[in-house]
């Protein structure tokens, strides 16, 4: 297939060199000049759309999807496939679909779950919102860059799925790391708490796949001085979008909203910036009761 690639960041630039590996035609556009390997690069996202049969975004929010939306949709073909897998609020991704299918296109919104690590290693997670056929054109790319992409419905619930998924693990994340502080008050070793949460009625990925406490359980970014990773403004991010989707749902979310509120202090208050989501466990356990 030709490939449009737009967003060649940490996420995109090796998706879409998997893409051109597996011997995909790719053309990429990125406005910090980095590119792929074997990406051709393109001057501008439109040149990177022009001809192609699938356009794939990998864009930082849902106001850089729009702008970008409104240069390459007039350049894609009818018939051609819009494939965003950012990360964006549920309303972008429904007004781009809508966008792109009057001009004749069909539209995905398939964001990811795997991270830095999943993208480089073709294993990532794809939630997919939209059409049934564009589904099925996309999915030997979903297959190349990601282990699983399930269809969730029309446009805008893959984006729905990242937000419930992610709002589910921020908040995980969160008490994991207050366990962790309490067990240290309570003379409990970091190292037997894992054992015992691991295999019982506590276990989450944020325990068993990603554990916050350094030198315990898998590898994680806990044992690289808590460099991300999944970075805690990024989780801001994902968090604030749910709790913008359960306002305009009128979903009542108490432990999402408890989990977006300590992420914005930590990132915007404290030393969270640039660190991974998981240094939620050493900003806990320095604190005491307030
Ligand atoms: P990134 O900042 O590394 O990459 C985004 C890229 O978009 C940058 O290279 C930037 O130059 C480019 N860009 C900005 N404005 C543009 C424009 N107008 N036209 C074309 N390109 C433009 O971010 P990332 O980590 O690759 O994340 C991309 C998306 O994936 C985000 O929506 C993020 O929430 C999501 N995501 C990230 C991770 C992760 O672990 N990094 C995991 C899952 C999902």
């Amino acid at each position: 297939m030709k490939i449009g690639f737009v967003g060649l960041g940490n996420m995109g630039g090796p998706m879409a060199a998997n893409l051109a590996a597996a011997g995909h035609e790719v053309t990429g556009f990125d406005p910090a000049g980095v590119s792929a390997e074997g990406v051709a690069s393109a001057a501008s996202a439109e040149e990177a759309a022009t001809g192609a049969d699938v356009v794939i975004t990998m864009l930082p929010n849902g106001d850089i999807l729009r702008s970008v939306a409104d240069q390459i949709i007039p350049a894609m073909a009818p018939g051609a496939v819009f494939l965003d897998c950012s990360t964006v609020d549920v309303d972008s991704a429904r007004d781009v679909a809508a966008q792109a299918q009057k001009a004749g296109l069909s539209a995905l919104d398939a964001p990811v779950s795997g991270g830095i690590g999943g993208a480089s290693g073709g294993t990532l997670t794809f939630m997919v919102g939209g059409d049934d056929a564009g589904f099925a054109t996309a999915k030997p790319l979903f297959d190349i860059m990601g282990a699983k992409a399930v269809h969730c419905g029309p446009s805008g619930n893959g984006q729905a799925a990242k937000i419930c998924n992610n709002m589910i693990l921020g908040a995980t994340m969160i008490v994991t790391c207050e366990a962790f502080a309490l067990a240290d008050k309570l003379g409990l070793d970091r190292q037997a708490m894992f054992d015992v949460v691991s295999t019982s009625s506590g276990y989450s990925w944020s325990m068993n796949a990603y554990c916050p406490a350094p030198g315990i359980g898998p590898k994680s970014p806990a044992d690289n001085d808590y460099k991300p990773g999944f970075a805690a403004e990024l989780m801001l991010k994902d968090l604030t979008l749910a709790q913008q989707a359960a306002e305009a749902a009128d979903a009542d979310t108490p432990l999402g909203a408890a989990a977006r509120a300590l992420y914005a202090q930590f990132v915007e208050k404290e030393d969270g910036r640039g660190r991974d989501f998981s240094a939620m466990l050493p900003r806990l356990a320095a604190r005491g009761r307030e």
